[in-house]
């Protein structure tokens, strides 16, 4: 096993733009990012305890699913690497060769790739499915899609306790929301967490963090929000506007948001801070989770 070196706790750094000073707002981002190169921020922090999990369990072999450009597909394929269990990475859709970058990593990294139809795909977590994967590839601990299961939402929670200052909100990007569920519980409730879609017309999503926050907390919390309006055209759709913003920011900042998720988060927040709807005095806490 080679152990990799994590970083913890990941930096925060404080961001400094003249329309901030004029509105008597602080912002800082909560690097996640810079955790590890290939185990970063919140894939890592659900990862975590599924591992725990598995291991104490007495699991060799990890499934898990994802989009052929899936974070978290690379990101368990890593955690195998690194941490010594085989994995299994059920791929939603067909097969295109070669390879793009994501799922060549996790192939180079002794993931088993296994393409599954959209329609069965879609219907993954049922029995007749699962035990249909259980011939295929043998026992398994699994690990569902985005990693979010009661391990997946308990270590997304623990960003909370990393942040040594005292501040209104904390804001982070949403695919299932397995990570806005989290933070808002590890939150207590005199702060506020708010997430921005990176998914159009997510209209399930805040049922679905509602569910997490009950899976892995036994109860939903009501200091959370979801901003639906800056989905930029739908989840890995981008446009010029928000690659602008990217550049800039990353001129500005040395920070290079990544596109599919965090960039619009940014985008959102500076423009829900341009619109006057934030007070002044507020300190924002906006997560960078990979
Ligand atoms: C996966 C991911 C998200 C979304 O996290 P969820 O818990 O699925 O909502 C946000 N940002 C980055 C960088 C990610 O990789």
């Amino acid at each position: 096993m080679v152990f990799p070196a994590l970083r913890f706790p990941s930096p925060l750094e404080e961001v400094s733009e003249d329309f901030l000073s004029r509105s008597g707002i602080t912002l800082h981002l909560k690097r996640d990012d810079l955790i590890h190169e290939d185990l970063p921020g919140n894939k890592w922090r659900k990862l975590k305890y599924n591992l725990a999990t598995a291991r104490a369990e007495g699991a060799t072999t990890l499934l898990t699913f994802g989009g052929a450009y899936s974070h978290h597909i690379r990101a368990v394929a890593a955690a195998g690497y690194y941490f010594d269990f085989a994995t299994i990475g059920i791929i939603r859709g067909e097969e295109h060769l070669p390879l793009n970058p994501t799922l060549s990593y996790a192939s180079e990294h002794g993931m088993k790739l296994s393409h599954l139809d959209r329609t069965s795909y879609r219907n993954k977590t049922d029995a007749s499915v699962i035990s249909s994967l259980t011939s295929t590839f043998g026992d398994f601990y699994l690990i569902p899609e985005g990693g979010g299961n009661a391990e997946g939402v308990r270590g997304a929670a623990e960003v909370v306790d990393e942040l040594p200052l005292d501040f209104d909100y904390v804001c982070c990007s949403c695919g299932t929301g397995g990570t806005l569920a989290g933070i808002a519980s590890g939150l207590g409730n005199t702060k506020t967490a708010i997430g921005f879609a990176a998914l159009k017309g997510a209209s399930g999503l805040d049922d679905d963090v509602s569910h997490f926050q009950s899976t892995a907390f036994g109860a939903p919390t009501n200091n959370w929000s979801i901003e639906h309006g800056y989905a930029f055209g739908g989840y890995a759709k981008r446009t010029d506007t928000l690659n602008s913003f990217i550049d800039r920011f990353h001129r500005r900042h040395n920070v290079r948001l990544d596109w599919v998720y965090e960039a619009k988060m940014m985008y959102g927040l500076y423009d829900l801070i341009d619109r006057g709807t934030v007070s002044r005095g507020t300190t924002i806490v906006a997560l960078i989770a990979g």
